[in-house]
């Protein structure tokens, strides 16, 4: 049988102190932005319900979209009956067992009746569901405390649904209803799963990546373009903002002292991104940074870089080891670009010894032969921005 609906079910608990109505409509825009290849679906909203008319749009097609979208807590696939006759629910409700794949050796039925004037009591329907379908199968029994299937029916004021199967969401909020953020993004690991974290708390995210033609290729950009891609399954389409890095880096190598080159670069990575957050909007600034993974991420480090700016820093894997951080690019899709081998900015100029415990004293004192002011500026004027879909191969300007 070909589903003709999906419930979507949301965090409710996430809903309690935050408001509700501005949750759902981020969710539906949300819903509906994901789903905008399949023009057929509708998206319902009734009696603190929220669910999807399928239309004959494909339906696996669709499970996998809802599948990236934060603020869904679980859904089903639903069998959506708009009579209240008896036989006609216990036909359906043995239909929706009968669909399951493999067939089990076990289930149980669980009926929901908010709609009172519904003749036959929760425990009753239980009864009378459950002993239609023993009735018309065959290996089948009845399990109360581990059924391998649940058959969920809903008896509403607009009908019933029955659904035997729940698949997990993404949890988290809707993507906007948390405001804006810059994601420092890099070709790496991290930065990415970074984004993804901070996406999963509502929050809109623009990409920042400081590209140093042509010390860096244009390949190690187009990976970076690439990744973002990916993270826009999960949002939707996002702005990236590729800074020219390379006076920049050419002037630090020029006068600073070698062990201070990626404290001051970093420094400058800050300023900048703090800069364009000015100018469009958003709040705080994201990064990949994880205390203690490398040279620049210390303890001393991230306050000497971090001193340079005013903007909340917010570091989703600070506190997780590689692994765990490498377990979710793989779940979210990011690995495998992430592993290219195209250099970054950071690491075609590697000191001998970085400094691990830089004080902004002395990176001050020496960014004195720089004018930070002007080199700042002019990065940021040079910005090129582009916006990425996820549907299309073609990102494009959009300055
Ligand atoms: P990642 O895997 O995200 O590259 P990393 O472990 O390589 O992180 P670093 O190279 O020290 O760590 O970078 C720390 C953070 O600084 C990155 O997570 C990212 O947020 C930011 N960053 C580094 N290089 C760039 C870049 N070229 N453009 C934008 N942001 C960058
Ligand atoms: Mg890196």
């Amino acid at each position: 049988m070909q589903y003709e609906h999906i419930l979507i079910r949301y965090g409710e608990l996430a809903l309690k102190k935050r408001n509700r109505k501005e949750f759902e409509t981020q969710l539906v825009r949300n819903i509906k932005k994901a789903l905008k290849d399949y023009p057929g679906v509708q998206v319902i909203r009734t009696f603190g319900r929220l669910y999807l008319a399928l239309n004959g749009e494909p339906y696996s097609e669709i499970e996998s979209r809802l599948e990236k979208v934060f603020g869904i807590h679980s859904f089903s696939p639903t069998r959506f009956l708009q009579s209240f006759e008896l036989e006609d629910i216990q036909n359906a409700a043995l239909q929706v067992m009968k669909d399951v794949t493999p067939f089990p050796k076990t289930f149980k039925v669980a009926v929901k009746r908010p709609n009172k004037q519904f003749p036959h009591r929760s425990m009753e329907m239980n009864n009378l569901m459950g002993g239609f379908i023993l009735r018309n199968t065959e290996d089948l029994r009845v399990d109360v405390h581990n059924p391998e299937v649940l058959l969920s029916i809903e008896i509403r004021t607009d009908g019933v649904f029955l659904s035997s199967r729940s698949v997990a969401g993404m949890g988290g909020l809707p993507t906007g209803s948390s405001g804006k953020a810059m994601l420092m993004l890099s070709g790496g690991i991290d930065s990415p799963v970074a984004g993804w974290m901070t996406m999963k708390r509502g929050v809109r995210i623009e990409g920042v990546h400081f590209h140093s033609y042509p010390f860096t290729s244009e390949r190690a950009k187009q990976k970076v373009v690439d990744l973002s891609r990916i993270l826009t399954q999960y949002s939707g389409g996002m702005k990236l903002h590729v800074v020219p890095f390379t006076e920049i880096q050419t002037q630090i190598r020029q006068h600073c002292p070698e062990h201070y080159t990626i404290t001051i670069m970093r420094r400058f990575m800050m300023r900048i991104t703090e800069r364009l957050a000015q100018k469009h909007g958003a709040l705080a600034i994201a990064t990949g940074e994880s205390l203690g993974q490398v040279a620049s991420q210390t303890m001393e480090s991230m306050y000497t870089i971090n001193s340079v700016i005013d903007t909340p820093v917010l570091r989703p894997v600070v506190a997780m080891d590689k692994e765990e951080i490498m377990k979710i690019a793989h779940r979210i899709g990011t690995y495998e670009t992430s592993i290219l081998p195209f250099e970054d900015c950071c690491t075609v100029f590697v000191p001998k010894s970085p400094v691990t415990k830089p004080k902004p004293e002395l990176a001050e004192q020496f960014e004195a032969p720089l004018d930070v002011e002007q080199l700042v500026e002019d990065a940021v004027n040079g910005v090129e921005s582009i916006w990425i879909d996820p549907s299309t191969e073609e990102e494009n300007e959009f300055f």
